[in-house]
């Protein structure tokens, strides 16, 4: 099941082509993207996201984008869902056609099921890779043309790290600094919980601010916990009560496996994150 809509209100047919090929986005990635998750026709985090698509839209000199519009065909899409309880609504904007200079942006809302294996890792947890991304932890002040903390449609990099966790053996990622700091996932937040209080990375380590990691915040802090936003060694995660790596559509998942070693068992703990984060939408 997919459902397309345009910012102008109008639904396309989603198996036919639309792109041009010449769009940035197809020829470089230069555009950027938003993932909302939708709950029984209930956006979740529905303003974090079309703020951070501002956000993003200002890193990449890209036109301010019309959020009433967004809003629009993200309510399309839901109107016109006949698939499951969920569904993935991708906000695709790039740049347009490449050497026009009165290009109009191309965007799109498409509703998209969420991946089995996406689920079932909600469930039973992931083995995660700890990978080297190279970088100092001042890379986003050094060098903001590098747009981290923007969400970018070019996600090679992001993709091929999860080709190599396959290889390893593992289901996902988590980045560090050359000086050995947990970064953030290829596609989520890291959450780390010890004595009940909650752990993520500042965003000025060069991550993109999480929705879902700010969401889960307000859940735990909700329910008495404590939250922390600061960095975190990598050296530390396996000695943590709980480590998360939590995204719009894996909500909350477990890792159960960092780098081929158990981590202690966070089932209970992970219960209670997730019962107290579905409370938000209740
Ligand atoms: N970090 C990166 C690099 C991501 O691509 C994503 C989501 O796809 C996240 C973090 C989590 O963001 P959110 O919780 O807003 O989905």
């Amino acid at each position: 099941m997919r459902v397309l809509a345009f910012l102008d209100g109008s639904l396309g047919d989603p198996a036919q082509p639309y792109v041009r090929v010449d769009n940035t986005g197809v020829l470089r990635g230069d555009g950027i993207f938003e993932t909302v998750l939708v709950v029984d026709g209930k956006p979740r985090e529905l303003g974090p996201h079309l703020d951070r698509l501002a956000r993003s839209a200002a890193m990449l000199d890209l036109p301010e984008p019309d959020l009433a519009a967004w809003e629009g065909a993200v309510q399309q899409v839901i109107d016109n869902w006949r698939g499951s309880s969920e569904i993935a609504v991708k906000l695709v904007y790039t740049r347009g056609s490449e050497g026009d200079p009165d290009a109009e942006p191309f965007c799109y809302a498409l509703g998209m099921e969420i991946d089995e294996k996406i689920k079932k890792a909600r469930d039973e947890g992931i083995a995660v890779a700890l990978l080297n991304r190279g970088y100092g932890p001042d890379i986003a002040e050094r060098a903001p043309w590098l747009l981290l903390g923007a969400k970018t449609l070019s996600y090679a990099v992001n993709l091929a790290a999860l080709r190599e966790a396959e290889r390893r053996g593992a289901d996902d990622v988590i980045f560090t600094t050359t000086d050995g700091s947990v970064l953030e996932g290829p596609t989520s937040t890291v959450i780390v919980v010890r004595d009940h209080t909650l752990y993520t990375p500042p965003p000025t380590v060069g991550i993109l601010p999480g929705t879902t990691q700010r969401a889960v915040f307000r859940a735990a802090e909700a329910v008495g916990w404590g939250v922390k936003v600061e960095n975190i060694p990598a050296a530390e995660l396996s000695s943590a009560d709980g480590v998360f790596l939590a995204s719009s559509v894996r909500k909350v998942t477990r890792v159960h496996t960092l780098d081929g070693i158990r981590l202690p068992d966070s089932t209970a703990l992970h219960r209670e994150l997730c019962e107290a984060y579905e409370a938000l939408y209740a």
